[in-house]
């Protein structure tokens, strides 16, 4: 109605916004987006803002065709803290009047509108792992503080302090901003640090992850650093994950219905219900890996050691426990969620969300069951020790992950058939062009060695 939207263009100017921006993300969960002045937030709102989408990644368009139209969602509006003449909006893609197929918004959308028709709504907490850099004149680059070199710098007070201005700026506006920041750290590796804040449902937690990972690096830049989200910077190092920390609620009444009030059949405090969720998950597993493991470098991380560091913290079987990080999928002894390990910060969270929602849901429709949780050290087993177990391993590259993710019909029911062709092409064009590229490990390995 007009009433609301002059009323929001009040309230954005008398914050001092004089630019919305009509933005969306391509296939990486990037933002992208034109910025309108506040005097045609009408029209923004009513979608006059058109892209083309042959200019983006798996935007499967030609340049001959249509625009896309943004569609922006009032309710996502929010004022860009490093910018304050600047207000986002999430938007979804329609073509021809119509829900564009390879939104990734959308796609999500279709999935949280799936759980709906069955009674619930997908509650959704990523963590956001993420190093702070600075370049080098040697041109390389190097954590913030110079003090930042010890083999395990993990909870180091010093090491934040020596970082907070950032960090603390970047704090401040996710809580400016009503995310509710529960807490902060310094990570296992060197300049890697972890912000922590309140679930949300999981449209809007994907909103603010993209959001998120923009805001980081803007505010970063302004100190003279960046953020990175490459999921595994440093091969001595731990690499950045996006633990997705799941659980559905009661549309009506949003009651946690992963929270035990009764049976709990594999003794981990979570219901029925949620070990359903969970064997579909573990079910379609490879083929979400794809997608909240998107890279290239995504399986340089999801190996048990590093090159140096004791543990990588990261998943690699496909497997549930308890409050376990070896797992895949870890319920922790509070919350009354399980988490997904196996997802990396440079992951689509729309895309990611969608998958394993999808998943989650066909295991309770399905009423699968997910078998005994792992309570040991799943590191301590070998890839014949598993299958003796009757437990796959995750791809151990895109490669495999692209190709689980081909093989899997889930994946083509979740994207539609462009996103997923658009999808596996990318990827695979990805694979091969890693692939191809001789690097200096080879050279310094074969060039003299035989
Ligand atoms: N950084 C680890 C990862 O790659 C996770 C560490 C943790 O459990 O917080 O997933
Ligand atoms: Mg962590
Ligand atoms: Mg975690």
């Amino acid at each position: 109605p007009l009433s609301s939207v002059e009323e929001l263009k009040q309230r954005l100017q008398d914050k001092g916004v004089k630019y919305a921006m009509a933005s969306y993300v391509d296939m990486h969960g990037v933002i992208k987006g034109k910025f309108v002045p506040l005097d045609h937030l009408g029209q923004m709102l009513r979608g006059s803002e058109l892209y083309t989408g042959a200019a983006l990644d798996g935007v499967p368009q030609q340049i001959s065709d249509n625009e896309v139209a943004a569609m922006p969602d009032p309710a996502s509006a929010t004022q860009c803290s490093w910018n304050r003449s600047l207000a986002w909006f999430a938007s979804d893609l329609y073509l021809d009047g119509k829900p564009f197929d390879a939104c990734s918004r959308g796609i999500l959308k279709r999935q949280t509108d799936a759980a709906a028709e069955m009674g619930y709504s997908f509650n959704l907490g990523i963590e956001t792992e993420f190093f702070l850099y600075k370049d080098t004149p040697e041109g390389g680059f190097a954590p913030l503080s110079d003090r930042d070199t010890a083999a395990k710098p993990c909870y180091d007070p010093r090491l934040l302090m020596d970082n907070l201005p950032v960090i603390d700026e970047l704090v401040e506006a996710m809580n400016e901003m009503g995310w509710g920041v529960y807490s902060f750290d310094h990570e296992d590796a060197n300049g890697q640090f972890e912000t922590d804040f309140k679930y949300a449902d999981a449209l809007t937690m994907a909103d603010r992850f993209v959001f998120f990972r923009m805001m980081a690096n803007e505010i970063a830049r302004k100190h003279g650093a960046f953020a990175t989200f490459m999921p595994k910077p440093s091969a001595q190092r731990t690499g950045s994950g996006a633990h997705y920390n799941m659980s559905l609620a009661d549309l009506a009444s949003g009651k946690n219905l992963f929270e035990v009030d009764g049976e709990d059949p594999h003794g981990c405090g979570v219901t029925p219900l949620a070990y359903h969720f969970i064997a579909g998950v573990l079910k379609h597993a490879k083929a979400i890996c794809a997608v909240i493991a998107p890279t290239v470098n995504s399986y340089k991380r999801l190996i048990r050691k590093g090159a140096m560091s004791g543990s990588t913290w990261a998943p690699v079987f496909v497997c549930y426990g308890n409050n376990n990080r070896t797992n895949m999928l870890r319920i922790p002894s509070q919350g009354a969620r399980v988490e997904c390990r196996a997802a990396d910060i440079g992951c689509n969270p729309y895309l990611g969300a969608a998958m394993i929602l999808a998943a989650g849901l066909e295991g309770i429709r399905d009423k699968l069951e997910p078998g005994q949780p792992h309570r040991e050290n799943m590191y301590d087993y070998s890839e014949k020790d598993v299958a003796a177990m009757g437990i796959e391993t995750l791809p151990r590259t895109l490669s495999e992950a692209i190709d689980a993710f081909e093989a899997d019909p889930l994946s083509r029911q979740v994207f539609g058939d462009a996103m997923y062709q658009a999808f596996v092409d990318y990827k695979r064009d990805e694979w091969n062009s890693y692939h191809t590229h001789v690097s200096d490990w080879e050279i310094q390995r074969y060039l003299k060695f035989f």
